[in-house]
């Protein structure tokens, strides 16, 4: 028979994580399992934002980009990020989206290596990397694409390999890769890691420092709830600060932006990977975000969704045996996200009628349903 309700609410009476739900406005009677693609707002979000509007905005007009610490946003929220992802606070800046970042980070490795003109992804990583790698290689000069198999990274490092570019969380089979090897596996091949944390950061641990990880970018909208569009973060160890310089040397990235000077001359640390005026709602948003998942803390979250993995297989084994529905990826809590997948023939349908009944989940074509496991909400 499996798991019952009365189960599923002793689980929840014993939760440490239980309070956090009533910190996220959701509508009545919804079960949202799609925070992995948006997450919800945090309540104390409209009330920052609004703060934001009226005072620092309003009445502080632009004194507030020194007063209200607005141009030190971007650092600020990178050092509250950095915990989440096993980083110093030096080595995490907030700005721009994923997409952009990975462009960055991309363009900069393949600048600062003139004799590696590789980039090197997986085939079934998230569209937006596939096709930055693509746009990077075509941009740099005398660049070009290899692209692995699933799974297969490793196998293509060697000696030409400028920069390889992995998801830590795969967004549909919610995999979690062993960051310490392929970093080390790059390392030992002279390249650069670029780890894409999107799906992993605010669902699971990442110990970036552990792993000797060289770059990283993260989202700021899924499970980090900073708002449509959140502004994204990047990671640069502290050991390769110096020797990658930003192609989008944007005002912000200069050593003293408001010296108006004509030549560009990069801010020494992180912050010269930055590039324009940083969007202070945006930053606002995203700030109350990364707030909320920090007090419950990654191990907390990782702890409860794995779990809560176990808790849905049971049921799916239990239930669902006989409708041609199988849970894809791994089974082994240390080897998944913080979402689970299904695939089933009619999963568009699936998902669709269980929206009907209020449960909100997500169709990946053409046989996925995807479910992601929040436990703050
Ligand atoms: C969500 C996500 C992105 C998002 O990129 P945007 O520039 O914010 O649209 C990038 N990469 C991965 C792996 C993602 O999951």
């Amino acid at each position: 028979m499996g798991p019952t309700l009365d189960e599923a609410r002793a689980l929840d009476a014993a939760d440490p994580l239980a309070s956090f739900r009533d910190r996220f406005s959701l509508p009545k009677g919804v079960i949202y399992l799609d925070g992995n693609s948006l997450g919800p707002p945090p309540t104390k979000t409209r009330e920052r934002i609004g703060k934001v509007i009226s005072g620092e905005w309003g009445e502080g007009l632009i004194g507030s980009w020194e007063k209200a610490g607005w141009i030190a946003a971007p650092a600020r929220i990178g050092a509250k990020i950095a915990p989440l992802v096993g980083a110093s606070a030096h080595e995490v800046i907030v700005g721009d989206s994923t997409s952009v970042n990975l462009f960055k980070l991309m363009a900069a490795t393949l600048a600062a290596q003139p004799e590696r003109r590789t980039v090197l992804i997986e085939a079934d990583d998230f569209p937006t990397d596939l096709y930055l790698a693509r746009g990077v290689a075509g941009f740099a000069p005398d660049a070009r694409l290899k692209i692995a198999p699933p799974g297969g990274l490793c196998e293509f490092l060697g000696p030409d390999i400028a920069i390889a570019v992995l998801s830590h969380v795969h967004y549909k089979t919610a995999e979690r890769r062993d960051m310490a090897a392929i970093s080390r596996a790059a390392r030992d091949c002279g390249a650069f890691m670029l780890w894409d944390l999107s799906h992993s950061v605010g669902a699971v641990r990442i110990d970036l420092h552990g792993a000797g990880a060289d770059l990283a970018v993260g989202c700021g909208y899924k499970h980090l709830n900073g708002g449509p569009g959140a502004p994204a973060f990047l990671f640069v160890a502290e050991r390769h600060q110096a020797r990658l310089e930003n192609p989008l040397s944007g005002w912000m990235g200069h050593a003293d932006p408001f010296a108006f000077a004509p030549e560009y001359r990069p801010a020494k640390g992180i912050a010269r990977f930055l590039v324009g005026t940083p969007p202070i709602l945006g930053l606002s948003a995203l700030e109350a975000g990364v707030e909320i998942v920090s007090e419950a803390g990654a191990a907390a979250i990782e702890a409860k969704a794995a779990r809560l993995f176990e808790f849905l297989a049971a049921c799916a084994a239990s239930r669902l045996a006989c409708f041609d529905l199988t849970i894809i990826g791994p089974s082994e809590a240390e080897r998944r996200g913080g979402h689970v997948c299904l695939r089933h023939p009619d999963a568009g349908r699936l998902i669709a009628l269980l929206a009907e009944r209020g449960v909100i989940g997500d169709f990946r074509p053409p046989d996925l349903a995807r479910f992601g496991l929040s436990p703050l909400f």
